[in-house]
């Protein structure tokens, strides 16, 4: 037996042990404290009503030997795949089959696990800073990973990769920056990977937070995205499913990857739960929207909050319009880690330092909107003070 040595060798989760360490001996020290936690990365607000009958309905359905349900499609039931479809994608002018829909349990899984699709020699490049997850399974796989930078001074677009990049993770809108790429931006990218017989894996987590009217929800409103791109979706982030576990992945008839994927996910996975794929599907009623929408204004509402507040101390930020995440660039050319420890000593708030995301994220830390709206007016009022 050999171990697979990429992951026994992997560091563990530095960024959120080290963060905790750091509160940890700041509150025993200062035990009276009172500590603002401005870095959560999991949703709050609790499901809507809409989506809590549905689950119940599911569970009760599951309770009488009539309408009992076992093994469901490993691809999901097509009501959800076809509603998603309806909703999500025909309003928009993108023709997709049921058959090219993926329901999962999460973007987490699938994000990592679409990678078995690809040989391992090919290359795999990566936004820098980015959400640990790409660098991660990638590392896992055995591949090396090539950094894209992405920072203020390349608009956080970043520049396409010097060598051929055979599978590029791309995430918009972005988490940790908040920032988005227009139609025009990523159609760049589109067209990068059509040239170059790559693959894009879109991770579009937070579509459900995007406003502004010239901005992509789908890759697919891109010309020519069909062939070259996967989208990774979830309702972790936009009806707090972070719990419950639902989201999807399509993958279109055009990459040529459509059935290999659903071979794989009837070897390597069963289907997601009954009850999840119906509380999925509540969230597209009527009712269920208008829920959803509330809870995404309440986000956005806390983004402009911290995102104004910033800026009114003179710090610099981006993103927190069209996602809930606040990108500040450190004051003075301080250290990602030196602000956070400058934001705990002194004003009692916990950050996210930018440098957890990867070398590019030095030189920033994230703010959180998912954050409690009380504890960020409190936040900005003493940095206000302090700084
Ligand atoms: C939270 C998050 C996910 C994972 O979501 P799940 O569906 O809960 O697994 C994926 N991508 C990004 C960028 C995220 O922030």
């Amino acid at each position: 037996m050999t171990l697979n040595t990429y992951l026994q060798h992997m560091n563990g989760s530095y960024l959120f042990t080290e963060i905790v360490n750091r509160t940890q001996a700041y509150q025993a020290a200062y035990p009276d404290a009172q500590v603002l936690r401005l870095g959560v990365g999991d949703v709050t607000r609790p499901l809507a009503k809409p989506v809590i009958d549905a689950m119940h309905r599911a569970v009760d359905e599951l309770a009488h030997p009539d309408t009992f349900r076992g093994y469901g499609p490993e691809e999901g039931y097509e009501w959800l795949r076809q509603t998603i479809i309806d909703h999500d994608y025909r309003p928009r002018g993108i023709d997709l089959t049921p058959g090219e829909v993926f329901i999962s349990d999460g973007a987490g899984s699938d994000l990592g696990n679409l990678s078995e699709l690809f040989d391992r020699t090919n290359r795999v490049a990566v936004l820098d800073p980015s959400y640990p997850a790409y660098v991660d399974a990638t590392t896992m796989a055995g591949r090396a990973v090539t950094f894209l930078p992405s920072h203020a001074e390349n608009g956080f677009v970043p520049d396409l990769p010097k060598e051929q990049a055979d599978l590029i993770y791309l995430c918009f809108p972005n988490n940790p920056t908040g920032t988005t790429l227009t139609r025009e931006q990523l159609q760049v990218w589109v067209d990068y990977a059509r040239k170059h017989r790559s693959i894009i894996i879109f991770d579009a987590a937070y579509e459900a937070y995007i406003t502004s009217p010239d901005i992509p929800h789908s890759i697919y409103e891109i010309e020519g995205a069909k062939e070259v791109a996967v989208e990774v979706r979830s309702f972790s982030k936009s009806a707090g499913f972070t719990g419950v576990r639902c989201g999807y992945t399509v993958v279109p008839r055009e990459t040529g990857m459509t059935a290999m994927w659903l071979r794989r996910q009837c070897t390597k996975y069963n289907g997601t739960a009954y009850v999840a794929q119906r509380a999925a599907e509540a969230i597209y009623t009527p009712e269920g929207k208008e829920a959803v929408r509330a809870d995404i204004d309440y986000y956005l509402g806390t983004a402009r909050l911290i995102r104004e507040g910033l800026q009114d101390a003179g710090l610099q930020v981006f993103g927190g319009v069209n996602a809930p995440y606040i990108w500040c660039r450190t004051p003075d050319g301080m250290g990602s880690w030196e602000f956070f420890d400058w934001l705990l000593h002194r004003c009692r708030i916990v950050c996210t330092p930018g440098a957890g995301f990867g070398p590019g994220g030095e030189g920033y830390v994230r703010f959180s909107a998912f954050s409690p709206r009380a504890h960020c007016q409190t936040a900005i009022k003493r940095i206000k003070e302090n700084i």
